[in-house]
């Protein structure tokens, strides 16, 4: 994902996005890189910690809305999510069983 796009989504300011990222990126849920499209621009991409914020909540339902742009779902907030829009750090996020997050980690696999 690029800056602008998550500050969109977010309806926040760039700055206040960059403010966010540089946070999420010094606790390692988020990396910069150069853009696969766009050599010259950077692109946010998740760690392997940042994808495990959703991924292994119990509240998290995966492929929940298939074929759907969101397919996915939050049972906290009864929303469906985009793979996007998952979230990192997130301070609702309660941990799911050990077969539950295999379910979910197979989703992605
Ligand atoms: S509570 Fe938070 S971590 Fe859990 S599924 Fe919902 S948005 Fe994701």
């Amino acid at each position: 994902m690029r800056l602008s796009w998550l500050a969109s989504q977010l309806s926040i300011s760039a700055a206040s996005a960059s403010v966010s990222v540089l946070a999420l990126v010094s606790k390692g849920l988020l990396y910069k890189a150069r853009a696969e499209d766009d050599g010259r621009a950077t692109a946010l991409f998740l760690t392997d910690e940042g994808v495990a914020a959703c991924l292994s909540c119990q509240y998290f339902e995966a492929n929940r809305h298939p074929g759907k742009p969101a397919p996915h779902h939050c049972g906290l907030v009864i929303a469906p999510l985009s793979v996007a829009l998952l979230r990192m750090d997130c301070p609702e996020q309660v941990p799911a069983d050990p077969a539950t997050r295999r379910r979910n980690w197979k989703v992605f696999a």
